[in-house]
């Protein structure tokens, strides 16, 4: 199991309503709700983010194409809306897409078949018409009874069990040290000290966490 990204996407929100600071890999911006939701408008709103994010992978998805093929096509145009209808108490989201290449000369149909087919199959909208989890995790960081602890001499590694909610993090990323066939299932002489603690703050629940035994630092 690899993630897609190797730091996840971070957003913190405090009490001004509704700025949102979102973090990516190259710096942050801001997300706000419009203000007839009681926001100030300051960034796109989820849903402009959600539709954003399909409209630049199409567009980036066609203009590779289009380059691969030595088309000559200066200019591609994507627009995108959805509506959502409730019928026996399911949603279903119908996301329009449409597509335009607004240069000087036009399109003959047969590529703009073509075309429309290779933007029905851009990464982000495989990934809409695929089968979608969501899971969600609270971290925990109140103290609990049952505390197992592993050491290798420089730091110890502790597992709550009742916060493992088993994501599959730990055992699917770092197999050597977390393995749920070996007793104990966590060996610590099996990747070095920071390889360790990087894992161990991947656990998203709050059931791994590290102390030094120096007693200099304690994290989660
Ligand atoms: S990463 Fe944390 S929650 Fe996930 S299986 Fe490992 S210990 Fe459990």
């Amino acid at each position: 199991m690899h993630y897609k990204f190797e730091k996840p996407i971070a957003g913190t929100i405090g009490t001004e309503k509704y700025q949102c600071t979102i973090e990516w890999r190259n710096g942050t911006f801001i997300a706000d709700e419009p203000e007839r939701t009681g926001g100030k408008d300051a960034g796109p709103d989820p849903n402009t983010l959600f539709l954003s994010s399909l409209i630049g992978c199409t567009l980036v998805t066609l203009r590779m194409y289009i380059d691969r093929k030595g088309w000559d096509i200066p200019v591609i145009s994507v627009k995108a809306n959805l509506f959502q209808t409730v019928q026996d108490e399911k949603l279903t989201t119908i996301i329009d897409k449409e597509v335009s290449f607004p240069g000087p000369t036009p399109l003959d149909p047969e590529k703009k078949n073509r075309l429309l087919e290779i933007a029905g199959h851009c990464p982000v909208s495989k990934m809409l018409e695929g089968e979608i989890k969501i899971r969600s995790f609270v971290y925990h960081d109140e103290p609990v009874e049952k505390d197992l602890k592993y050491t290798n001499g420089e730091i110890t590694v502790h597992w709550k069990p009742d916060f493992c909610k088993h994501s599959g993090r730990c055992v699917t990323q770092l197999p050597q040290v977390f393995d749920l066939k070996s007793h104990p299932w966590i060996n610590m002489q099996g990747a070095d000290t920071n390889t360790i603690i990087d894992q161990v703050n991947k656990c998203p629940t709050g059931a791994l966490s590290y102390t030094r035994n120096s007693g200099q630092e304690t994290t989660h």
